[in-house]
């Protein structure tokens, strides 16, 4: 049995609709449909979701909403007309819409998680009576019903464990189940929603429980790519790579599956693969438990984002004072700031955090703090910084996998600002200069992945690097 989850553009009109329809029936044992709501049908389309927020935005400002509802209300009929389905659905979607508008606004959070939880769910109705029409047993399936129980955090919930085994049963649904993504209720019976892209979390729970022999997270790329194809358009497709190389290129910046998505499915051992669905003859991206294949590339992916800084203390002596890393970072933890790395020397320690995350004043009262109360010798923050992250489980058992990656960084003139390999040696970060992130990668993907005899473990991937 597969689980396979359909994203925003994948639903976003008639025709796409259509194509999924033959996905999930070019497979019986797709049985188990987890679909997003509308997602943009070209670049300055609107999401449903973004206009079921404006929807209730707008009514807690003090308006009626009605602009927004409408708008979301237009998506769907247009969608059920091109698939000739009347217009039921989207006439209950109004009234339903409506009722939620007008409802109890007293908790936000509740408020907004009602709201946006309709755009999954009457995409899931859409989706089932396209598939009864025609001709198959399909049947749109409330989360409710189903037994999808998660915590009353709204707009970040999380699922309760007792879901399991109500869930489980889906697995003896007579045909195919259309289940909506990113809500469930919580044990009073109130909607509550993942946050956002949280469609993928349900995809990911529902193969748990029904123990599927894949979740299929279908999407608009042919597969995760070894680095953004924005900055290297000649960007290598990934084949297969394991659940912690995707954690841990998703942290620098890798936006594939939802972070909470890939949680359920790695601690039961069920392989994701990555699908396009305009091109579903595409291989995709497996991401699996351990590599298939001998000798795995060791290097998968090179990841970067921007918008990091770096807090730089040092102290003479700083090494003999117990305590003084703690008391750093106690500095950070009551200005709420997470730290994201901390190198640190002899005398000196850096702690990298996100630059979103620290003010002007945040910044000064830092600085204040270090100084009358650790005394340190030199306090000074750097902003403007990027993190390029390498990843690959075969960098572990490769030596001079660092001088090749630092060579690569000098010769294109890339001042290494920082650098760290953690303890599960499968990744390598380096801090560079935001200004100079493209640079980085660029020579990056060169040394590690292109032509010239010193490809990144060409030996199990023939995908045609260039
Ligand atoms: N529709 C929701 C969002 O846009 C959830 C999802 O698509 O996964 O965030």
């Amino acid at each position: 049995m597969k689980v396979c989850k359909f994203g925003g553009t994948s639903m976003a009109d008639a025709q796409q609709m259509l194509r999924v329809c033959a996905i999930v029936e070019s497979d019986p044992a797709r049985r188990i449909v987890v679909v997003s709501a509308p997602g943009k049908r070209q670049a300055k389309d609107a999401k449903v979701t973004d206009l079921l927020i404006a929807c209730g935005e707008a009514v807690l400002a003090g308006g009626d909403g009605a602009a927004a509802r409408q708008a979301v209300v237009a998506r769907f009929s247009a969608i059920e007309a091109d698939l000739n389905l009347g217009d039921a659905i989207s006439r209950a979607l109004a009234a339903d819409l409506a009722a939620r508008q007008a409802a109890d606004r007293s908790h936000k959070g509740r408020y907004m998680d009602a709201l946006k939880a309709a755009g999954e769910d009457y995409a899931a109705r859409v989706l089932a009576a396209v598939l009864q029409k025609r001709g198959r047993v399909a049947a749109y399936v409330n989360p409710r019903d189903a037994g999808m129980l998660l915590s009353d955090e709204y707009g970040q919930a999380r699922l309760l464990p007792e879901s399991n085994a109500r869930l489980a049963t889906l697995r003896d649904h007579k045909g195919i189940v259309v289940f909506p993504g990113f809500f469930g209720y919580t044990r009073d019976g109130v909607v509550v929603t993942f946050s956002r892209g949280g469609s993928d979390i349900t995809g990911s729970i529902l193969a748990v429980a029904v123990k599927a022999e894949i979740y299929e997270n279908f999407t608009d790329v042919d597969s995760v790519f070894a680095v953004d194809p924005r900055l290297v358009p000649e960007a290598v497709a990934i084949q297969e790579m394991t659940y912690r190389e995707m954690r841990e290129l998703a942290y620098a910046g890798f936006s594939v599956l939802h972070d909470e998505a890939v949680i359920p499915a790695f601690r039961a051992g069920i392989p994701i693969q990555i699908r396009n669905t305009n091109r579903p003859e595409a291989p995709g991206t497996m991401i699996v438990p351990e590599h298939r294949a001998a000798g795995a590339r060791r290097v998968v992916g090179i990841a970067s984002d921007a918008g990091f800084c770096s807090i730089n203390v040092s102290k003479y002596l700083m090494n003999r004072e117990i305590g003084f890393g703690r008391k750093v970072l106690q500095i950070l933890e009551d200005e709420s700031i997470s730290y994201e790395h901390s190198p640190s020397g002899i005398d000196t320690m850096s702690v990298i955090i996100k630059e979103a995350g620290l003010t002007i004043p945040a910044e000064k009262r830092v600085l204040e703090r270090l100084q009358a109360e650790l005394q340190v010798d030199d306090a000074s923050i750097e902003r403007g910084l990027a993190l390029v992250m390498i990843v690959g489980e075969g960098m572990r058992f490769n030596v001079g996998m660092a001088a090749r990656v630092t060579r690569a960084l000098a010769d294109a003139g890339v001042n290494i600002e920082m650098m760290n390999q953690g303890a599960s040696e499968i990744s390598m970060m380096f801090g560079v200069k935001a200004t100079q992130r493209q640079q980085a990668v660029n020579s990056l993907y060169r040394a590690l992945f292109g032509g010239q005899g010193n490809g990144a473990g060409r030996e199990t991937d023939g995908g045609g690097s260039t």
